[in-house]
């Protein structure tokens, strides 16, 4: 079963599960899906959740009503109500034990290799110290031209960039039906879709999805960058009790499968930047570690060609300028230029600041 055989794990909750059409808080449901969250702790996986409610909540403190909100005013709002919703995560989780922390991303951020690099390595550092990071958009800065707006696309970016092998998005219905199932009684949950062709398209604009901000649409999109990033996804009902363990149970559920594997994906997205910028040439001692899948350090670069930023796609060349692999720099060709040939633990004394003891991390690398 997907769930099961995934160790990272991404888990979007919409404000429809947490604040219902009364602006009651669903706290028994959170309590709930709290002790699923303990489950997947005690069955050693990686989580991240990804949870709307910022705007329901500020609004429901503010006591404004959301549908005539202006994006200006919904900043504030989301400003107000960030605090609420980690609170009550807080609140609820606390009790059980379960760390949490926060992490509120913009489409930039995600969508900046960069920024993006960095964040995978908050997420790993995050799991290391078995914390469950809580991520919302960053509503109060992302602007209209610049914004999700719906946390199921956010949610798939975030799984791509984790890594994360399945993501699962718990919505108000089971998942994709063939027909409308409140009218047609022939209507059938489908349980697999490996091709998002016209006529899941067209079932899901007919569908009668959430009442949050994405409806069916945005979770067509959501499946669509899981797809081309390994990752597994499922829409599922959130508004019973305990909704993870009902997929680990029955799988009541519509899973969309991936196209390539999380590997592929990974190095697809390493090498798929514009033409590399730069060249370090490294010694045999580095070559060898690269060989048995290390990272490449300072001491075995000899030496760097082109400028290049944190987070740009260079290639790697052995001492007879022959390629050898590709990577994401974690430092710009300027700091190479000072580091290189040295020990990693000079490099904070040669730079003045404190940083990172990779040059190009494994994970960033592509042999070729
Ligand atoms: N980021 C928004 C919030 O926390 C919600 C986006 C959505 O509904 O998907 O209120």
């Amino acid at each position: 079963m997907y769930l099961k055989d995934s160790k990272t794990i991404v888990v979007k909750i919409g404000s429809s599960l947490l604040i219902n059409d009364k602006k009651i808080i669903r706290d028994k449901w959170l309590s709930e899906f709290s002790k699923d969250v303990k489950k997947l702790q005690r069955l050693k996986k990686n989580l991240i959740i990804v949870s709307s409610g910022a705007i329901a909540l500020g609004c429901k403190k503010l006591k404004l009503n959301k549908k005539n909100l202006k994006l200006d005013k919904s900043q504030a709002v989301a400003s107000v109500g960030q605090i609420e919703l980690m609170n009550l995560f807080k609140k609820t989780f606390g009790s059980k034990k379960i760390n949490l922390s926060q992490i509120l991303l913009t489409l930039e951020d995600t969508e900046q290799r960069r920024r993006a690099i960095n964040a995978k390595r908050t997420f790993e550092n995050l799991f290391n110290l078995g914390f469950v990071p809580v991520v919302n958009e960053n509503d109060s800065i992302a602007t209209t031209e610049i914004k999700y707006g719906d946390n199921d696309r956010l949610a798939s970016r975030v799984a791509q960039i984790s890594g994360a092998d399945c993501l699962i998005l718990l919505s108000d219905v089971n998942g994709l039906y063939s027909k409308n199932p409140k009218i047609d009684k022939n209507a059938k949950l489908i349980k697999e879709i490996k091709n998002i062709d016209e006529k899941i398209e067209q079932i899901a604009t007919r569908s009668i999805g959430e009442h949050g901000t994405g409806g069916m649409k945005t979770k067509i999109d959501a499946a669509k960058i899981c797809q081309i990033s390994g990752c597994h996804m499922a829409i599922a009902n959130g508004l019973i009790n305990r909704p993870i363990q009902n997929i680990l149970d029955n799988n009541l559920c519509t899973w969309f499968l991936p196209k390539i594997s999380k590997l592929d994906a990974r190095k697809k997205w390493i090498i798929s930047s514009i033409s590399p910028k730069g060249q370090l040439i490294i010694d045999d001692g580095a070559l060898n570690a690269l060989k048995n899948g290390k990272s490449l350090l300072a001491a075995g670069i000899k030496e760097v060609k082109g400028q290049f930023n944190k987070g740009d796609h260079i290639k790697i060349l052995d001492k007879n300028m022959v390629e050898f692999a590709r990577g994401l720099s974690s430092f710009t060709s300027d700091e190479i230029s000072i580091i290189k040939g040295k020990h990693s633990n000079k490099i904070s004394n040669l730079l003045g600041y404190i940083s990172k003891s990779e040059v190009i991390h494994k994970d960033d690398m592509v042999k070729v």
